[in-house]
């Protein structure tokens, strides 16, 4: 039988070229109906969302000696149960969904029941974030920043090309796409100001990031391998981490930032597996100088991801695009960012959630954040119909959208949008 990634392989189910969920991508994530509120785990396929855990009760999907894993509130329980039974259900969902199976594709009753429209379909956080932590790998968004703050002799900080730096997040905040976003308030210090003050953030910001999801636990004490680190990755979500560029400037001095990041993280709803991604593998940038052996990659560890954002004002109809560019330069991968964090003796959870750090490219088109893109607010960005931006104002909505291109499909993330509602 062929392997779930054929690019030949076809579903019953009408899938359009351009849909991010072909057969070979099946992400999971979360959903409920109106006719059935209390949330399960499903997985995307073209315009519907099929209900595992209808599939899991008749029978169809065998996890056994594990029962009752999909009808949960989150997909928790099926990454417990490791890489060799997501590999085993991703290739029998696949099965289930070919055009020449009749098995669910003659059976009208428990199709009725088993694939429902996604336009029904509430989508929910699909994990139960266990623990959040930010990296800050793209080494075009570090130099970025670093030539704005301490400029260009200083750019880089002189551990930044040893180590994936990172700080520990807040999992509290971690909200799925369409939850609104309260502008957040917070000490506010402007350089000509004397004294501090308190009150709503001026300088709200996103941040263009893919993050990684962690289905398998590690020892606390113990280092991970390369290997080791590859086989605990499940999945990939994209995820926009909101920015208070004024709060954090005060606050970071000296252990990084702390509230100005903690009022919300918006993830998509769909886990890509980092299967279905295998065919988009790719080397990342020549690491120079050489990682310590601790780091050191035998295999491409990054992938060929592109990434839209799109901008929309509260007066326009449709979002304008602010910036399109590729996951493939992140200079840290995902694998290293995970080996580093457990390289102290850090536990890993089933549910971590790990930002890859805002990703920028090397062009002006390429920058992940409107840090970035405005030059700290000295070149406003220009959405159309006159208006204007330098940071995130009321009702501004912020879309990303993410997708590998194959030969004739697309193994995509559908969006992450949130939407900024004033300071309370
Ligand atoms: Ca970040």
């Amino acid at each position: 039988m062929s392997h779930p990634n054929d690019p030949s392989l076809r579903s019953f189910v009408p899938v359009d070229p351009a849909s991010d969920f072909p057969i070979q991508n099946l992400p999971y994530g979360v959903f409920s109906t109106a006719a059935s509120p209390t949330p399960s785990v499903g997985a995307a396929i073209g315009d519907y969302v099929l209900d595992l855990a209808v599939l899991e009760s008749e029978g169809l999907i065998d996890l056994a000696p594990a029962f009752d894993v999909f009808a949960q509130p989150s997909i928790n329980a099926f990454m417990a149960l490791g890489p060799e039974m997501w590999s085993r259900t991703r290739a029998r969902i696949s099965e289930l969904l070919r055009h020449d199976n009749p098995h669910l594709r003659d059976n009208k009753m428990l199709r009725a029941r088993a694939l429902v429209p996604m336009a029904q379909a509430k989508l929910h956080l699909p994990i139960a974030v266990a623990g959040y932590t930010d990296f800050y790998s793209s080494k075009e968004h570090a130099t970025n920043v670093g030539v704005m703050f301490r400029g260009k002799d200083n750019a880089l900080q002189p551990n930044w090309l040893h180590m994936p730096i990172g700080y520990n997040g807040r999992a509290s905040t971690v909200v799925v796409s369409g939850t609104k976003v309260r502008r957040p308030r917070g000490q506010l210090k402007p350089p000509s100001a004397d004294v501090p003050s308190f009150g709503p953030c001026k300088r709200l910001d996103f941040e263009l990031e893919m993050g990684v999801v962690i289905g398998q636990p590690s020892a606390m004490g113990e280092m991970l391998t390369e290997a080791q680190a590859e086989d605990m990755i499940f999945g990939f979500v994209m995820l926009n981490d909101w920015s208070a560029r004024d709060i954090q400037q005060w606050e970071y001095v000296p252990l990084g930032p702390f509230q100005a990041k903690a009022f919300a993280t918006s993830i998509s709803p769909w886990v890509v597996t980092r299967e279905a991604l295998e065919p988009f593998r790719i080397h990342g940038p020549v690491q120079d100088p050489a990682p310590l052996p601790y780091l050191k990659q035998a295999q491409p560890n990054n992938y060929d991801l592109q990434l839209d954002v799109a901008l929309r004002a509260a007066a326009m109809n449709e979002g304008s695009r602010i910036c399109r560019t590729n996951f493939k330069y992140m200079y840290w991968s995902s694998v290293q960012q995970l080996v580093h964090h457990a390289s102290s003796g850090c536990a890993m959870n089933v549910g971590d959630l790990l930002g890859s750090g805002t990703i920028s490219g090397p062009e002006k088109d390429q920058r992940g954040s409107l840090l970035e893109i405005s030059w700290n607010g000295t070149e406003p960005l220009e959405l159309g119909g006159g208006i204007k931006r330098t940071f995130l104002e009321d009702g501004d909505s912020l879309s990303f959208h993410g997708w590998c291109q194959g030969d004739g499909y697309r193994v995509g993330f559908g969006e992450v949008e949130g939407t900024i509602t004033p300071a309370a």
